[in-house]
Order: structure tokens, then C-alpha cells, then sequence
């Protein structure tokens, strides 16, 4: 009798398990599976000609303020983490670097992760464009993920004077203690060429950009603040705050022949007009 019922047991569980077995060995190991738009915050600027030298001097100008969930065969990975969440809770948002930059939130990003089913914890690999605030706002919460980041940034992040470069350290002094891989140059991420960390110096030491392997879109290039919107994009204008301006210059080229080369999309980050043509989250892009 007892034999009889562990058999009935046990019969149907050793097959649940050789069918997970064959399910396991169905799915596909590479590639990404789709992506996430993410709304990590909104800025205005009274003049905008801090980011175009000489051309609508005294103007205002909005910027959008996008993270991107990447959820590929082996994992999660986030591409920047905007505005510290915080500001979502601030009724007349936060004013930067004494009015350069007014920014607020609708959402904070850990909500709208929740929406699509997404804890911090469960993201396996972080990455940034770079450092500065409207970037890295939300570090902290991802120092369980491994972290890529580029050498240089790197070392000006925990290097003697990292606000001379307009960083923020209590924003991502946890990834201190991440699992770290220092990228000198470009990177594949998962190893099957669906996801590139492309080296973009310029308007931080270790600035980088993102190509992303599509599969019914095709090949994108997150800017990051490679540039920060369309007109100076076609104009090849670099912000006069930048880091270095001709690395500036030089990774624009470097991105203009990598897109003739992949056929690839430029996603302007801070572009609105772009921006609000984009399907937000909780939709996403495949
Ligand atoms: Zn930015």
C-alpha cells in the first residue's frame, strides 16, 4: 500500500521533471527577448544653450529622462536608473545646479518595475551610460546586479574628486561592493553580440553607449548623452560642459559609422520629441 502510493507519487513527478527538462533545453540561451522603456524622470532647462554653444541662447528646453530593462535569454539587465526616485515625492520637483536643471517624476522607477513584474533584486546586470545624477539617481538600489562599467569612469567615480566631474557618491557608494567588471573599450555582454557596450568618451571619462539587438526592430543604439538631442546630433554639436570635446566629437563619428555599419536606430535619451514616440512601459519594444 505504501509502496503503491509513493509510486503514485513519484511516477508523475519524475515525469513533470523530465518535461522540464526538455522545456529547459528548448529555450534559447542567447539573444534579447525584448525591452523596456522606462520613464526615469523629466528636466527643463531656462537655457539650452548649455548643451548647444552659441545657438538658442536664453531658451528653455524640456529633456526626457529614459531607463531601458533589457530582458534577455540569460538574464535582466538595466541600462541607466535616472532621477533618484526621491524626487517623485518632491511636489514642486528638484532644482539642480542652481536652476541649470529642474527636474521631476511621475513614477519612481522601482514602481514601475513592480508594474511589470520586476523586483531590484531580480536584475542580474547594471550598467550607465555614465554618472551623472539624472543616471545614476537610483545606483544604490542595484548593487546586487554585476555592475559594467568603463575603466576610466570608473576610477573617477571613487578617485580623489569625482563632483570636479559633476558626480554625486552617496548616489552609487553601494556598487563599491558589486561584482565589478572594468571595461576598457567595447563589450559584449551576454557573449552572442545582442547586447555591445560601445566605448563613447567625451561627456564623462568613461561615457559608453549600448547597442541592442532587436528581434523584430532591429538594431538600436542607446545615446546615453553621447548627445542629448536631435538637432545636435545632425549638427555634430557637443555640449560646452563636456568632458573633453574632441573625444566628444570623435565618439559621435564612432557612433555614426557603427549605425551605417549595423543598420542601427539612434535612441536619443534626453530627446522628448523622440522620446514621447517611444511605447513606454509597462509595453515594451521586441
Ligand atoms: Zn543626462
Amino acid at each position: 500500500m505504501r509502496h503503491s502510493a509513493l509510486r503514485h507519487l513519484f511516477v508523475p513527478l519524475l515525469a513533470a521533471l523530465a518535461a522540464g527538462c526538455a522545456q529547459q533545453a528548448e529555450k534559447p540561451s542567447s539573444g534579447v527577448q525584448r525591452m523596456y522603456v522606462l520613464n526615469c524622470g523629466e528636466s527643463r532647462t531656462n537655457d539650452v544653450s548649455r548643451w548647444s554653444p552659441g545657438v538658442n541662447v536664453g531658451q528653455p528646453w524640456d529633456f526626457s529622462n529614459n531607463c531601458y530593462l533589457i530582458r534577455h535569454a540569460q538574464g535582466l539587465m538595466l541600462w541607466d536608473t535616472g532621477f533618484a526616485d526621491a524626487v517623485a515625492a518632491m511636489p514642486n520637483g528638484l532644482v539642480i545646479g542652481g536652476g541649470m536643471l529642474h527636474a521631476r517624476m511621475k513614477k519612481t522607477l522601482v514602481a514601475q518595475l513592480a508594474e511589470i513584474g520586476v523586483k531590484p533584486a531580480d536584475v542580474n546586470v547594471i550598467s550607465f551610460s555614465h554618472f551623472h545624477p539624472d543616471h545614476a539617481g537610483n545606483a544604490n538600489l542595484f548593487a546586487g546586479a554585476v555592475l559594467y562599467v568603463q575603466e576610466a569612469e570608473y576610477e573617477a567615480l571613487f578617485g580623489a574628486a569625482p563632483q570636479k566631474l559633476g558626480f554625486q557618491p552617496a548616489a552609487y557608494e553601494k556598487l563599491r561592493g558589486s561584482s565589478t567588471v572594468k571595461v576598457k573599450g567595447d563589450r559584449d555582454v551576454f557573449g552572442d553580440g545582442s547586447v555591445v557596450i560601445l566605448s563613447t568618451p567625451g561627456h564623462t571619462p568613461g561615457h559608453q553607449s549600448l547597442l541592442v539587438r532587436l528581434p523584430k526592430t532591429g538594431a538600436v543604439i542607446l545615446a546615453g548623452d553621447m548627445v542629448h538631442f536631435e538637432s545636435n546630433w545632425t549638427n555634430r554639436r557637443v555640449p560646452g560642459m563636456n568632458f573633453s570635446i574632441p573625444e566628444s566629437r570623435k565618439s559621435m563619428e564612432r557612433v555614426a559609422a557603427l549605425m551605417q555599419q549595423h543598420g542601427a536606430q539612434l535612441w536619443i535619451n534626453h530627446d522628448k520629441a523622440q522620446s514621447a514616440r517611444m511605447p513606454m512601459a509597462p509595453q515594451y519594444v521586441e
